[in-house]
């Protein structure tokens, strides 16, 4: 359904907007909050350069904010449906709002890195691929 391609196979599977292939944050498991938000500075295997201005992702802080609201309504809405009281509603939004923060952080920065890059399976980019691999080399020797 979901193919290689596709701007959500790349938001759902954590990869490059360019060519579907390389990581786009270093590491893939969202609940390490640690490295959470920490993105490969180049595609691993294309060497697109994600960050294609200086601070190009404060812009997904709008595409955060929709995404939480939409998740806020949303449980509004459940919970009132099943007939809880009003503040019963609100704690549930807090907690919902707290356990989808990491989920929200990296779908946004994902969501917002696709509206602008698209794919294109024939990119290569040398430079960033050479820094890749360096900073690999480097980090395998540091440990
Ligand atoms: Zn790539």
């Amino acid at each position: 359904m979901f193919k290689k391609g596709s701007k959500i196979y790349s938001i759902i599977n954590n990869k490059c907007p360019k060519c579907n292939e390389g990581q786009f944050f270093e590491d893939n498991n969202m609940l390490h909050l640690k490295n959470l938000l920490k993105m490969n500075t180049y595609c691993p295997t294309c060497g697109f350069k994600y960050e294609i201005e200086p601070a190009f992702y404060y812009g997904a802080m709008y595409v955060s904010y929709g995404l939480t609201v939409g998740g806020a309504i949303v449980t509004f809405i459940i919970l009132w449906l099943i007939g809880l009281d009003l503040l019963t509603i609100f704690i549930g939004i807090f907690i919902m709002l707290i356990l989808f923060t990491p989920l929200t952080l990296r779908i946004s920065r994902l969501l917002y890195g696709n509206i602008f890059i698209h794919y294109d399976p024939n990119y290569k980019n040398e430079d960033g691929i050479k820094f890749m691999n360096k900073k690999k080399t480097l980090t395998r020797n540091s440990i």
